[in-house]
């Protein structure tokens, strides 16, 4: 597993952002190496002095978050990584059963200097925003989209929001021509809004969920739809994929993702889990149905060695390189540079099940 938290110490006594440009970084925001060993490096930036327990190598051109309270720091955005994304919030006003990372009450703002961040992030890079609910802090995210877009159109921005605090007044904002550059990827577990309000824990949510369709139609979004494969959304994939290609066609993606065995799935895994080696024949239909239809559908987060071969086209290799794992099998497999492979936190026992390609 890659570690995205490293120790630290600074000069500076409030957290600060940086981007470790190397030798030769003079850039605003960048700290320069000034000595290095294979245990820690020496930097120096507009903040003062910056140690880090981890050599220069590992860490060069990472955008990070120094906070020296805690004697840390946050790789936020790593360079030549596509797997960046920035939590805003750790607060959600659902209570989804299979939660990945499950919520708090309280919000520490850090939004002045995710953006901070965002401006110092290699050109062209896709930057994920998760939280929690990112829109909770509706204001400030799109204050902070546009204020980063608006200095740095090469950059783009994928977030994942439960659509459910747009407004039919923020439909015009969302139509300014930045917004070209965001996707937002919201999740939709049913066709049956009962099911769904029971899946997120929240109820009515399906009804405003469908209201922050309209107001995202409205404005020309662009939206990735996401369902979690658990047995429930699997017993009605079917069905929410002839209301997708019904009713939300106009989708780039349907993504159809494997459950992460973390946070409240961890501890509910035997309950939600669907071995598709046994199970994908609904999973193969929805995505025919989808695809038939005119909708981009593609599988997240399973092995291609779990997928029957005709299906595997639409699998991506989506785990981010952080978290990923595969077992020791998969070192003889001819597929593991387009596989997905597991998650760092799939069931020991279960790595093993693979069948190399
Ligand atoms: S054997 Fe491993 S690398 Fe190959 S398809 Fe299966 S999980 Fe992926």
């Amino acid at each position: 597993m890659i570690p995205l938290a490293l120790a630290a110490s600074s000069d500076s006594e409030a957290p600060f952002v940086t981007r470790l440009a190397g030798s030769e970084g003079n850039g605003a925001g960048d700290s320069r190496c000034i000595a290095s060993s294979s245990e820690e490096s020496l930097w120096s930036g507009p903040h003062g002095l910056l140690r880090i327990e981890h050599p220069r190598e590992a860490v060069s051109g990472d955008v990070v978050l120094v906070r020296p309270a805690e004697g840390r720091l946050d790789r936020l955005l790593r360079s030549g990584s596509r797997h960046n994304s920035l939590l805003v919030t750790e607060q959600c006003d659902q209570l989804c059963v299979m939660c990945s990372q499950p919520p708090k009450k309280t919000h520490d703002d850090r939004f002045d200097l995710l953006r901070d961040a965002c401006l110092l992030a290699d050109a062209g890079m896709t930057i994920g925003i998760t939280g929690g609910e990112p829109t909770l802090h509706r204001e400030r995210l799109l204050d902070m989209i546009e204020d980063v877009l608006a200095a740095r159109p090469d950059l783009s921005f994928h977030v994942l929001t439960n659509a459910q605090h747009f407004r039919r007044e923020d439909v015009f904002r969302l139509r300014r021509p930045e917004y070209v550059k965001v996707v937002w990827g919201v999740p939709l577990y049913s066709a049956d809004p009962l099911t769904h309000d029971r899946i997120v824990g929240k109820i009515g949510a399906y009804e405003r969920l469908i209201d922050g369709f309209a107001h995202l139609m409205l404005a020309g979004a662009r939206i990735e739809l996401r369902t979690v494969l658990t047995r429930t959304t699997v017993d009605g994939i079917v069905d929410l994929a002839d209301m997708v290609a019904r009713d939300l066609a106009h989708v780039e993606q349907w993504s159809l993702m494997g459950l992460e065995n973390i946070g409240f799935a961890r501890n509910r895994w035997s309950e939600l889990h669907v071995d598709l080696r046994d199970g994908f024949e609904p999973v193969g239909h929805a995505l025919d149905v989808a695809t038939l239809r005119g909708v981009r559908a593609r599988l997240f987060n399973v092995p291609l060695c779990h997928v029957p071969e005709p299906f595997r086209h639409a699998a991506v290799a989506s785990i981010s390189d952080w978290k990923q794992r595969f077992g020791e099998a998969c070192s003889t497999c001819r597929a593991r540079s387009a596989c997905s492979g597991f998650f760092e936190w799939h069931p020991p026992a279960l790595l093993e099940e693979v069948t190399p390609l």
